[in-house]
């Protein structure tokens, strides 16, 4: 019988920690002649969900002592337009980081303005080179949810060599790269990788096998108790807004997994919200500090 008592992935204290780390190595830059990181945000249209995620990243910019500007642009500006401030960004030395929040309006390809955000640039890590070079196992930034999990993992101490790692959802922002992650030989790490999407079958018959389930889907508690087996290690990317006429504002926040009903059972697990969301804006900290130190090196 399974007896561990479940403990839950804070969020909170994690990105507090690694927030502080930040700040100190910010610190430490500018008194060595460095200069304040600088990221740059761009939004197009006015998408709540978009708007709330770059109004945080800019807030946290002010916190950790870097710089941020925030570019806004009407949905129905053109996809070459975009490329051009893009472009723009790309030339100007004073920025260090770039981050499209997407996703971005139908006529205009993301694909299209990522590939235009220069590699060195890239704080989200969705750069062709980012991920060409993350499969590779070589230096460059990794994309800020999945590296944003991987702190928390190693925060916790987790020792995930040899488990059995199930991640639901293969997005290229979230459900891919972290595959990649999971399956390479570093700690966290070294785990055998299954990667489940919508056309999977027998979904339930794999997760009862995960000793971690990374839930990345977007259908809110859609990972249920009797997908999980005792013990497991549960990671909720979901982000997800339900009817709650218990609230003011008539909504909540859910993730992809059933919080209240698997919780129990299992060993770690991180709530929505207040879980990996907050990973995610230390994961492009991170990479933007990383940024700023890297121009000084090529620029000089
Ligand atoms: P996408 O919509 O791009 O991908 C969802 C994935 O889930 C797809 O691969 C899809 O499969 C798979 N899927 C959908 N339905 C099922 C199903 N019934 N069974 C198995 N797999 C299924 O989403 P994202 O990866 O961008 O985001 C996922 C969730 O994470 C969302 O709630 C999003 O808001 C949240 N998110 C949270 C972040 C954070 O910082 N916490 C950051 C980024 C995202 P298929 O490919 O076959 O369609």
């Amino acid at each position: 019988m399974y007896l561990r008592v479940m403990q839950i992935l804070d969020g909170v204290l994690v990105s507090a920690h690694i927030k502080e780390q930040i700040k100190h190595e910010v610190n430490e830059w500018q008194t060595n002649g460095g200069k304040k990181p600088h990221l740059a945000a761009i939004l197009v249209g006015n998408n709540p969900a978009s708007e709330a995620y770059v109004g945080s990243k800019v807030k946290h910019c002010e916190e950790l002592g870097f710089d941020s500007t925030l570019l806004r642009f009407e949905k129905d500006i053109t996809e070459s337009f975009l490329i051009s401030e893009v472009e723009r960004l790309n030339n100007d030395d004073t920025i260090d980081g770039i981050l499209v929040q997407l996703p971005l309006p139908g006529h205009i390809s993301g694909d299209s303005v990522i590939n235009a955000i220069s590699p060195g640039k890239d704080v989200d890590g969705f750069h062709p080179i980012s991920l060409g070079k993350m499969l590779l196992g070589q230096p460059t930034f990794l994309p800020a949810t999945p590296y944003g999990i991987m702190l928390m993992l190693e925060y916790y101490k987790i020792d995930t060599a040899g488990m059995h790692c199930v991640i639901i959802g293969r997005s290229n922002i979230v459900g891919t790269p972290m595959t990649i992650l999971m399956s390479r030989a570093s700690n966290p790490g070294n785990a055998t990788v299954t990667m489940c999407h919508s056309k999977t079958k027998n979904l339930k018959e794999i997760t009862l096998t995960a000793d971690i389930i990374i839930a990345a889907i977007g259908r809110p508690k859609y990972v249920t108790a009797d997908m999980v087996k005792p013990g497991a290690i549960i990671i909720d990317v979901g982000i997800n807004r339900i009817d709650d006429p218990t609230k003011k504002s008539g909504s909540r926040l859910v993730g992809d997994v059933d919080f209240d009903n698997v919780a129990p059972l299992c060993s770690y697990i991180t709530p929505v919200p207040k879980g990996v969301g907050l990973m995610t804006i230390c994961g492009l900290m991170k990479n933007t500090l990383l940024a700023a130190k890297q121009a000084k090196e090529l620029i000089g």
